[in-house]
């Protein structure tokens, strides 16, 4: 889409859209009419609400180790700055467009508002397979990629993070381009750093702690006691691997999980500490001594009390949520479960906790480096982690009061209070000129 139309798109028009090609930006925009038709704003407010402020698209031209060179497209959309500095990951893989990266920024806004972290929402990405790249042409490529976005980024303007295929020695490149460019070390310009170049303890594992704390109140919400409960994580990732400890920790049987090559079950519950080691020395789940193989889809439907999609957008969608035996559905990834879906999950009486709330413990930690590096001064692990649960488990009560109080869907309610807070900052500051 060309970035010059979308902002005279109608929210009309991207309901409409929703039906006929259904894509991450479509169910982001769904939802938001939703929460605006509840809270009854104006049809100006919700362009507003529906349109990034800003976006950059840029050629990344990359020279590769063999002297030949390749150019990818990336993106910086900031989709609202009402609340504070813009906030959100960046994304290495081959599939990222601009109306990916649109959808994930609009829900990086409701997260920081829902969870009250001073902050909009951003997201980066640039569609490159990081798998066929080396350490260096990736360093390059990062490199040349953070300083074609300097002019919009800052540790005042916006604030990069890990996200798929990035970590914290990508959070370490564009620390140092930016700071090569300012003339002075910059540590606020991305979070998600190395401990030693000013990260915080506690944020590579945040998020999978967040969804954690969040399956386990879930779940006894449901009526299920989490010690005699089982959970199938889709993604081995960044979130899935340690959510999948995390829960085998608190007692849950973790039965089954996937990653992008296929799926693995274990009916007495997988060893996550051995697979982990067997992820590390294979590259993937499969092959797991300590497991049966599974076809990689059928991982959404295994008769598990739990489903965890720490993966990917609209991997839950029309055609298989009939099909989910989980009571209790919790989004480790973002987007990952289509308003069709929603509905269909939603009539069945199955319980989804929306991923701006169950995953925001990145951003938490996220939020709590960006004070610690601001201050140069850091705290210990305990108090990180007491922080995000506090802020994770006051959210969860906050939203399930709003959604009992209206009968509304987790969703609906977290979506209707995020974006309400984001309008009260909108109508508080006025409209320039
Ligand atoms: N990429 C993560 C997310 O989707 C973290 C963003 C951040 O920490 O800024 O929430």
């Amino acid at each position: 889409m060309n970035p010059v139309t979308a902002p005279t798109m109608s929210p009309t028009d991207a309901a409409a859209s929703v039906t006929l090609e259904p894509t991450p930006l479509a169910d982001a925009r769904a939802q938001l009419a939703e929460a605006v038709d509840l809270l009854g704003l104006g049809d100006g407010l919700h362009q507003m609400l529906a349109t990034p402020r800003r976006e950059m698209a840029v050629a990344v031209p990359l020279r590769l180790d063999s002297g030949e060179s390749r150019l990818y497209l990336g993106y910086r959309v900031q989709h609202n700055f009402s609340r504070g500095p813009a906030k959100g990951g960046l994304r290495y893989a081959p599939n990222v467009n601009l109306d990916e990266v649109r959808a994930l920024a609009m829900w990086m806004t409701w997260k920081c508002a829902l969870l009250d972290v001073p902050y909009g929402g951003a997201k980066g990405g640039l569609a490159i397979d990081p798998r066929e790249h080396s350490v260096a042409e990736l360093e390059r490529v990062t490199r040349r990629y953070t300083s074609e976005i300097l002019p919009i980024i800052g540790p005042e303007r916006d604030i990069p993070a890990p996200d798929i295929g990035t970590d914290e020695r990508t959070m370490a490149w564009i620390m140092d381009t930016y700071s090569v460019n300012s003339g002075y070390t910059v540590p606020g310009i991305v979070t998600g750093k190395p401990i030693s170049l000013g990260g915080s303890l506690g944020r590579a594992s945040a998020t999978s702690r967040g969804v954690t704390h969040i399956a386990l109140a879930a779940l006894r919400h449901a009526g299920l006691e989490p010690a005699r409960s089982s959970a199938a994580v889709q993604g081995f990732g960044k979130v899935g691997a340690d959510a999948a400890r995390f829960l085998a920790e608190a007692g849950v049987k973790v039965k089954a999980v996937s990653d992008q090559y296929g799926a693995i079950r274990n009916d007495r519950g997988l060893d996550i500490e051995v697979l982990s080691d067997h992820v590390r020395a294979t590259g993937s789940v499969v092959g797991f001594a300590g497991a049966d193989e599974l076809d990689r889809d059928e991982l959404l439907t295994q008769d598990v009390d739990l489903l965890v999609p720490a993966a990917v957008e609209g991997v839950l969608n029309q055609a298989n949520a009939g099909a989910v035996k989980a009571s209790v559905v919790v989004e480790g990834a973002n987007g990952p479960t289509t308003p069709a879906a929603d509905a269909i999950l939603r009539e069945r009486g199955v319980l989804v906790v929306p991923d701006i709330l169950a995953n925001a413990g990145g951003v938490i930690v996220s939020y709590f480096e960006w004070v610690q590096a601001n201050q140069a001064y850091w705290w210990r692990a305990d108090e990180v982690e007491s922080r995000l649960e506090e802020r994770m488990l006051n959210a969860w009560r906050h939203v399930l009061g709003y959604a009992e109080a209206r009968d509304l869907s987790l969703r609906t309610a977290a979506t209707a209070l995020a974006v309400e807070r984001v309008a009260e900052a909108h109508r508080l500051r006025g409209l320039y000129p």
